[in-house]
């Protein structure tokens, strides 16, 4: 007699190359539950083993903060919420490099310009020039270091620029299900515009990392959604962040998720895109404080490390005290 739910067992084929199908992602969802979870999280631990088994590390600096004329629901930098965060323009070069220069020294290779705002669609935008001077220097100062960057929303021209001057990885999050993305999110740009991001860049050869936000008020079957979005996008990682309901936001009153909740659908997110890079982005600190070791064990393999945009990471050192004391690949 198997000890496995029914499911779970089926979901094992996942570890031959077969995929799930999304009718099969939401069963998991609808069916496993309680002394059942640390089943799921085991086999997403075994397929993140299998298929995706080094740890990586980055590093974002948040180049420019606040003032921005979107209204994403979650983010603390749009204009038009109250919050208390620290904004300021585009950073100096200076600024960006010797952050650069921090993490550098700490070991991380992979380093990403984060700016707020809807983004660049004119290689001639003075800001824009700036960002591609700073990752020129970037390139040429830290031998090893790969760039990436989130600037919001591009052109064809943009996305080719930014290829022109060393990117290696571009940020682009869904946040959601693609389909609720005006109701959840925002809708002053919309999702097809941020598709289009992904596709310019990807044509002329970046790598994407596109994930999105668990707890703003989704269903589970949004969670599902947006997995199989990011799988049928093709891109090569995805950071996963737990909302941290911000005062002064509309989800503000959003409630936490749970450590078991978000534990299942990192595991099924794992499930549905086997191979790419499972990034623990925002939310580990602060909304799953003692479990952010079992985020890591439901299949990911990636982390943020030494902060995020608007709210604190910790050290470069505890991250790796973290990774080290878990031995993730132990037999
Ligand atoms: S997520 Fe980006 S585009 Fe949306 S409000 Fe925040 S900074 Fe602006």
């Amino acid at each position: 007699m198997t000890l496995l739910h029914p499911l779970i067992e089926n979901a094992y084929r996942v570890l031959n190359g077969e995929e799930l199908t999304e009718a099969e992602a939401m069963a998991l969802v609808e069916q496993i539950h309680g002394t059942d979870i640390p089943d799921l999280i085991s086999l997403a631990n075994k397929v993140r083993n299998k298929f995706a088994g080094e740890i990586i590390a980055c590093s974002i600096i948040n180049a420019k903060s606040g003032h921005c004329n979107q209204n994403c629901r979650f983010c603390a930098q749009a204009q038009a919420h109250n919050t208390e965060i620290e904004t300021y323009d585009l950073l100096d070069r200076e600024e960006i490099l010797s952050s650069a220069q921090e993490i550098y020294d700490a070991g991380v290779r992979i380093y990403g310009i984060v700016t707020s705002g809807y983004g660049y669609k004119n290689t001639e935008n003075a800001e824009f020039k700036r960002i591609l001077e700073a990752m020129d220097e970037l390139h040429e100062r830290f031998p090893g270091l790969k760039i990436c960057a989130s600037l919001g929303i591009l052109s064809d021209e943009t996305a080719k620029a930014l290829m022109d001057h060393h990117l290696y990885r571009y940020n682009m999050n869904l946040q959601t299900n693609p389909e609720r993305y005006s109701e959840l999110i925002s809708r002053q740009h919309t999702i097809e515009e941020k598709i289009d991001t992904i596709r310019y860049l990807q044509k002329y050869g970046a790598t994407i990392c596109c994930g999105g936000i668990f707890g703003l008020g989704e269903t589970w079957r949004d969670r599902i959604r947006m997995a199989v979005a990011v799988r049928e996008l093709g891109v090569d990682g995805s950071p996963l962040n737990i909302l941290l309901p911000i005062p002064g936001t509309p989800l503000e009153n959003e409630k936490l998720m749970t450590p078991a909740d978000a534990a299942k659908a990192f595991a099924i997110f794992r499930l549905v895109n086997p191979k790419i890079m499972l990034k623990f982005a925002a939310g580990r600190e602060t909304t799953m404080k003692d479990f952010q070791g079992l985020l890591m064990l439901a299949g990911m393999n990636s982390m943020i490390t030494g902060g995020y945009l608007t709210t604190r990471g910790r050290s470069v050192e505890e991250d790796r005290n973290l990774i080290d004391n878990l031995n993730l690949f132990a037999d």
